[in-house]
């Protein structure tokens, strides 16, 4: 998720007279100890085929046993996406692919755990229909050596890896109500944001514990019935996932208007070339022959366990939004409100609400927050609230001045150590205000001419001043005090 730049390839200007419809279906590793249906660890990056058994190898005589705090983290996810909690039950989805051991790989089909709920969008304020999100087990992991970009086609020769196979998945399966590669990339970085909040998900995107499968298609702005759709498989960043839908998207208006037809199918997108290719005709359910899974009995979560699962589910990111406009007067949307979902979106709420609570500026805190410790986030375990509420007063008393305090922070995330010390260090003690008011005079004698203009009314110029006496001072002069120091010398 590191990656936060929007490509304007796709998003912006989609063409005209044309509408996309996108649905969404977004694979999400569980956060257990152990795998689906045996005692296999749950862990990523061990050497390849050490976290095996005859279970998740699927040997003859091997059964399944089902992960209770799997089932659990299910009902959460359920929970905090508004779906109705039931009864289900497991079936076989066979199909035949190297990495997936028994052939089939044991899913969800007829009735999921989890259905009919609902994703709020906090930006585009939109609703989007959650249809399912069920419980499967993942597969294994095929490694092509040599050839184009880690495909199978022209590959010298390919290897596979069963520690994934067995790992506890939620397939949460959005309705297609989405319009545009914005709203998608909204839609999973808030799905992302409440998978984190419930414990239930590292949301780890560049670990593979989410990978987001893109149904797209087009029709007439106007129209009501669905066009042909495409699936585009395993888009691992959210850049990949804006720009592949952007690209099918256009791709498909391209073949209506040349008179040509879409033909339904999974698409590979190939983030080099920033394009979708066939990989095969869509699959229709049939294909996979589902059966319902002998070996396991249907879940049936008790209205007791399921209300006590609720009480384990952490302060979702809606919650989390209203807390911290909470500390805002009238902010639904604008700047502040974009900046309250970067904060929650990044897990960076706490140190803004600890920081008020402790008496700093929540608006100074907010902004210091999703900018300076946004941009340096594998740092934030070594900013403690307090050292962060520090550095708020010092800023707001003038003790720093904006430039101060940003570097400060900077050094502050690299190091742990607090503000006060960090800003000693570096000589950044606030220069006396006498000593500003000589800078002052040294700058307006310098400048005789601007003075004269600034005087008589042209107030743009303070930045002309402030820059002067900032650069006089070497950065130490609060911008605050100059300012008001020259409006007082005007008058
Ligand atoms: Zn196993």
């Amino acid at each position: 998720m590191a990656d936060n730049s929007i490509p304007s390839d796709g998003v912006e200007g989609f063409l005209p007279g044309w509408e996309m419809v996108v649905g969404l279906e977004v694979h999400c590793e569980l956060k257990t100890k152990t795998k689906l249906f045996c005692g296999c660890a749950n862990s990523f990056g061990q050497e390849p085929n050490t976290n095996i058994c005859p279970v998740c190898l699927g040997l003859p005589g091997s059964l399944p046993v089902i992960n209770e705090q799997a089932v659990e983290l299910a009902i959460r996810i359920g929970l905090s996406l508004n779906c109705t909690v039931d009864k289900s039950i497991f079936h076989r989805k066979n199909y035949f692919y190297p990495d997936m051991p028994k052939d089939y790989q044991v899913s969800q089909y007829e009735k999921a755990i989890n259905e009919n709920g609902i994703l709020e969008l906090p930006l585009s304020k939109k609703t989007v229909r959650i249809e399912r999100a069920h419980i499967e087990e993942d597969t294994g992991k095929s490694v092509h050596v040599g050839g184009d970009g880690g495909r199978i086609h022209g590959a010298d020769h390919s290897l596979v890896d069963y520690n994934r196979a067995g790992i506890p998945l939620v397939e949460i399966v959005s309705a297609p109500d989405l319009r545009s590669a914005e709203e998608a990339r909204e839609y999973v970085t808030e799905l992302r944001s409440i998978l984190v909040a419930s414990a239930a998900s590292d949301g780890k995107m560049e670990e593979g514990s989410l990978r987001v499968d893109a149904n797209v298609s087009v029709r007439r702005q106007g129209s009501e019935e669905f066009g042909t759709r495409c699936e585009i498989k395993n888009l691992n960043s959210l850049r990949s996932l804006t720009r592949a839908i952007g690209y099918e998207a256009r791709r498909q208006v391209a073949l209506i208007e040349a008179g040509e037809r879409v033909v339904q199918q999974t698409r590979h997108w190939n983030e080099d070339q920033g394009i979708t290719s066939a990989m095969r005709s869509k699959e229709e359910a049939y294909d996979y022959r589902y059966f319902p899974e002998p070996d396991l009995v249907p879940l049936e979560p008790s209205t007791e366990w399921i209300s006590e699962i609720r009480t384990h589910i952490g302060l979702l990111p809606a919650a989390r939004r209203e807390r911290l406009t909470a500390l805002f007067s009238d902010v639904s949307s604008g700047p502040v409100y974009d900046q309250i979902v970067t904060a929650v979106g990044l897990g960076l709420d706490d140190l803004v609400v600890g920081a008020a609570e402790n008496g700093a500026d929540p608006r100074l805190a907010l902004a210091r927050a999703t900018n300076e410790v946004a941009s340096d986030i594998g740092n934030l375990p070594r900013l403690t609230i307090e050292k962060f509420s520090d550095l708020i007063k010092l800023e707001s008393q003038s003790k720093l001045s904006a430039t101060q305090a940003k570097t400060v922070l900077g050094k502050m995330l690299e190091s742990g150590a607090d503000a006060a010390g960090v800003a000693k260090s570096l000589g950044f003690e606030a220069l006396d205000s006498t000593v500003i008011e000589d800078l002052v005079d040294q700058v307006i004698g310098s400048s005789p001419k601007e003075w004269e203009r600034f005087s008589s009314g042209e107030d743009q110029l303070a930045g002309f001043f402030v820059g002067q006496v900032m650069k006089l001072s070497k950065g130490k002069a609060d911008g605050k005090i100059v300012t008001s120091l020259l409006r007082s010398k005007r008058s």
